[in-house]
């Protein structure tokens, strides 16, 4: 769907990682005039909650159901992340904690160990590097793990960020920038002669995380859901999560290690651990029987935690949708676009994102990848 105005004044809704960095690649990168609205204080949604492991291959290489070229969109979101950072580093003068230590996924069962021969014999037919290690491998590179590891791999692909630091970074820059607006509120919206308007725009980004369907739309003065109007945003669910952080110390890992659902991240002299994934929920406060069942599970991987006093505990909700990937693109409403839906992988995907719906917005060619993730497959699946 492209702009005539090849100036467009743009209104992002929605202060997370996908609103900011599609500002960022806008107004920054790009020079368009943008006003960002959030109802909260931007930038402290899932987009704060979330780890910030970088992981296409363990996200993405062998996962059920998930939309056949996802694995591809993460390997550009992954690609896209050294410059990016680079980049926003220099330009907020803030360190953004992007790390280059290769994530270590672990084995301690059969199940797990048969995964990880999927994703290396997916990763060697993507010729991506990565290696296979054996128990003694593996706790030679990481010895905080427990002895019961049986094998694992090594994956150069997955690096991971400081995501609180970056949606800070990407803040102070988008306050620098001249051409951008941070609006406190929701965004006026209305509808009037089947046009949906913001006065003072030509295009809208519904960049709300888990609420884009419930962006409101003024009609008469009666308020209605934004889902009204774009039917595939009900397809979006919320996924809430739960994590907890605990003080560095000697058995403290010095990688990100993964094994099954359970996560390791080494994050400003503590260790991040994650994570519940609850379908259906929206967590304002994480509950003391899965913190501490997760922190069990953190003991029983690097058995050195065990003491470790808990630093932090918190709750986020993940945006989700039935093939776990993004709408990303313009919809069958005039001027407005979409970026939502990123699930659990909005870190990783922010930059390739914003890069796709800039290139959309100032109808440039996205390329054929970034069509897949349209709105157009939850039409499909509703015609
Ligand atoms: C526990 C957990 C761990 C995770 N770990 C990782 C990870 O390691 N790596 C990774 O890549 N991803 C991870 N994720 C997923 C990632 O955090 C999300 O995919 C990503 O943050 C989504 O970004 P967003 O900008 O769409 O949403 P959000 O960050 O939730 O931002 C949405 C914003 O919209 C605002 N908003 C809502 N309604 C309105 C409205 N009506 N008007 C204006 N503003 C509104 C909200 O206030 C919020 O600021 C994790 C998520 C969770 C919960």
């Amino acid at each position: 769907m492209a702009l005539l105005n090849s100036s467009p004044r743009i209104a992002i809704i929605g202060a997370g990682i996908i609103g900011l960095s599609g500002a960022y690649e806008l107004a920054v990168r790009r020079g368009a005039r943008v006003s960002i609205y959030d109802t909260r204080s931007p930038g402290r949604g899932a987009s704060w909650a979330a780890a910030g492991m970088l992981a296409p291959a363990f996200e993405a290489a062998d996962e059920p159901g998930q939309h056949p070229r996802f694995f591809e969109l993460c390997l550009q979101g992954a690609a896209a992340w050294p410059d990016f950072a680079n980049e926003l580093s220099a330009r907020s003068g803030l360190d953004i904690g992007f790390s280059r230590v290769p994530c270590l996924a672990a084995a301690t069962g059969s199940s797990e160990e048969t995964r990880l021969g999927r994703i290396a014999a997916r990763l060697t037919a993507a010729r991506i590097e990565h290696s296979a290690l054996t128990a003694q491998d593996i706790l030679r590179r990481e010895p905080a793990l427990t002895p019961e590891v049986i094998s694992g791999l090594e994956l150069p692909s997955d690096l991971r960020v400081n995501n609180r630091q970056v949606v800070d970074a990407l803040i102070s820059a988008l306050r620098a920038c001249p051409k951008v607006r941070f609006v406190p509120g929701p965004a006026p919206l209305r509808s009037a002669a089947g046009q949906l308007r913001l006065e003072g725009h030509d295009v809208i980004l519904g960049a709300a995380g888990w609420e884009t369907a419930v962006i409101k739309v003024e009609v008469r003065g009666q308020l209605f859901n934004l889902v009204n109007w774009e039917t595939a945003l009900d397809d979006i669910e919320s996924y809430g999560g739960q994590m907890l952080s605990v003080a560095d110390g000697a058995g403290a890992p010095k990688h990100v290690v993964r094994a099954g659902h359970v996560y390791l991240v080494p994050r400003d002299g503590r260790v991040v651990i994650g994570a519940t994934v609850e379908p259906d929920r929206v967590i304002d406060e994480p509950d003391d029987v899965a913190i501490e069942a997760l922190r069990l599970e953190a003991v029983q991987l690097c058995p050195g935690l065990a003491d470790a006093p808990v630093l932090e505990r918190w709750a986020g909700v993940r945006p989700g949708t039935p093939d776990h990937a993004p709408f990303i693109g313009g919809t069958r409403t005039p001027g407005l676009f979409v970026a939502a839906g990123h699930f659990r992988n909005g870190i990783l995907l922010a930059p390739v994102t914003a890069r796709i719906i800039a290139d959309q917005i100032l109808g440039k060619e996205a390329g054929e990848l970034a069509a897949a993730f349209s709105l157009r497959r939850a039409y499909t699946a509703t015609a």
